[in-house]
């Protein structure tokens, strides 16, 4: 699964976290903000969920 996390507070934007209505980060309005910090979208970045037995360092 995606996820966007706001590379300003942490949030971490997740489609099927059940806040917002589910939509994908990708259709979201450019006008949407995090509702953490109220920053806008072009301060997200992409992450994607890692299993627990990889370890990698990011
Ligand atoms: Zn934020």
């Amino acid at each position: 699964m995606e996820e966007w996390v706001c590379t300003v507070y942490g949030y971490i934007y997740d489609p099927t976290g059940g806040i917002e209505p589910r939509m994908s980060f990708a259709d979201l309005p450019e006008d949407w903000v995090c509702p953490e910090c109220s920053w806008g979208k072009d301060l997200f970045e992409r992450t994607l969920r890692v299993q627990a037995r990889s370890c990698h360092k990011l």
